[in-house]
């Protein structure tokens, strides 16, 4: 019998940086640019325009060829594609879903493969991105829970799914002139594959060229962090990010909520609920959300969705409901409609907004948590994930 998946692992045994190559520009702070620009002999007085420049050609324009800045001379353009690289994880391909969903499954240096989503909806598009290369957490409905390989995304590699997202839908010659209301990619969620607070520096990093009006220039508050409750992370986010945050919490009782999050075994409900009361930005208009995966005749019963309201007393939040999305093996199924209309129906009385996450391109498997690199698809037995979701 093969041993259970750890809760954690050691932060410190993920690398936070890859094996040194060419270094690439993208994702690189600003800081860090000033300094490389200025060790291959650029005059301390241009460096910061020099920075501005390539800002504003690889975040707002998508240029990813020195040839092409026209902006900058010919010798300096020749020096910077000597010294550096403008990479991107590589498309391997892309599938559409009949609702408009597109799937990227992205190879990273070392050959490792995430998947990225872009959900185009009604007056705004978001792009659902991964944070690591599976997951060290072994969340019992979790598709991506399931893939053993782990590895943390760089910088480069998160804000890269956004250029590439970007690329795909022909939306830089039109950025000129839009704003956020009319932009394509309007939004991004870390909720794709990983738990973002244990690839906590490079998820920030990356996120602040997201956010940097001379980066990818969406406003903080269209960016939504989604955590399994790495308490110790919390208020590191509000304060080193300030980012909206979202948090799995599909249990009512620890007894629940450890066969399900297993992390909860960790950091129990309690300690989780405390650290959310003192999430540095709450506040009606930064509301938590609070996702909640609707299984059938496991965390579905009415008397949950009672406890679930109790819980969250005195929190500025809303509820996610997310119905269970169903991945070949795994070992729970959806909840019944008229059940999660029930739920709905009693944490909506009880003063919350609670929205039904209508499942997306669930016909190319790219529905919440059914991300998982197409290497690793081949399944752990039904028996495993059984046994490992304690049922
Ligand atoms: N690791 C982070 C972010 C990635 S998961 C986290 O756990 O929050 C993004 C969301 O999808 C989480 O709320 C997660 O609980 C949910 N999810 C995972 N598997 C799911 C499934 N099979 N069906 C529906 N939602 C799922
Ligand atoms: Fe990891 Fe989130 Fe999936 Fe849990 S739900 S296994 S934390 S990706």
């Amino acid at each position: 019998m093969k041993p259970s998946a750890p809760i954690t692992h050691d932060l410190l045994t993920i690398p936070r940086t890859l094996p040194s190559g060419p270094v690439n520009l993208i994702g690189m702070s600003r800081a860090v640019m000033l300094e490389k620009l200025l060790e291959i002999g650029t005059p301390e007085k241009q460096v910061k325009m020099r920075a501005a420049q390539l800002w504003q050609w690889i975040y707002q324009k998508g240029e990813r060829n020195f040839s092409h800045m026209s902006n900058l001379s010919k010798n300096y353009r020749e020096l910077l594609s000597e010294k550096f690289i403008l990479d991107v994880p590589k498309v391997i391909s892309k599938q559409c879903s009949k609702d408009g969903t597109r799937k990227y499954l992205l190879q990273l240096a070392g050959g490792h493969e995430v998947e990225a989503v872009y959900i185009p909806e009604e007056g705004r598009g978001t792009l659902c991105v991964s944070s690591q290369v599976g997951c060290t957490l072994t969340c019992s409905f979790c598709h991506t829970g399931t893939q053993k390989l782990v590895r943390n995304l760089t910088p480069g590699e998160i804000v890269g799914q956004v250029l590439i997202a970007r690329d795909d839908l022909g939306e830089w010659k039109n950025l000129n002139g839009a704003n956020n209301e009319t932009r394509l990619l309007s939004n991004v969620v870390l909720m794709g594959m990983g738990e973002p607070l244990y690839n906590f520096e490079n998820v920030r990093d990356a996120l602040k060229i997201v956010m940097d009006p001379e980066g990818i220039c969406l406003s903080r508050k269209r960016i939504t962090l989604s955590t399994s409750g790495v308490v110790p992370e919390i208020s590191r986010t509000a304060d080193e990010i300030g980012c909206l945050l979202a948090v799995s919490f599909h249990g009512t009782t620890d007894e629940i909520r450890d066969k399900l999050v297993p992390i909860n075994k960790k950091w129990n409900i309690e300690t989780l609920i405390k650290a959310l009361k003192g999430y540095p930005r709450l506040s009606n208009s930064e509301r938590i959300t609070f996702e909640y995966v609707m299984i059938k005749d496991v965390n579905d019963s009415e008397l949950d969705a009672y406890r679930l309201v109790k819980l969250i007393a005195g929190i500025p939040a809303k509820i996610n409901l997310i119905p269970f999305n169903e991945w070949p093996g795994s070992p729970y199924r959806r909840s019944e409609w008229p059940q999660i209309k029930k739920f709905a129906d009693i944490i909506h009385r009880a003063g919350y907004a609670s929205p039904v996450r209508t499942p997306r391109g669930e016909d190319i498997m790219a529905a919440c948590g059914q991300l998982k690199s197409e290497t690793e698809r081949q399944q752990k037995s039904k028996k495993e994930i059984t046994m490992e979701a304690g049922i």
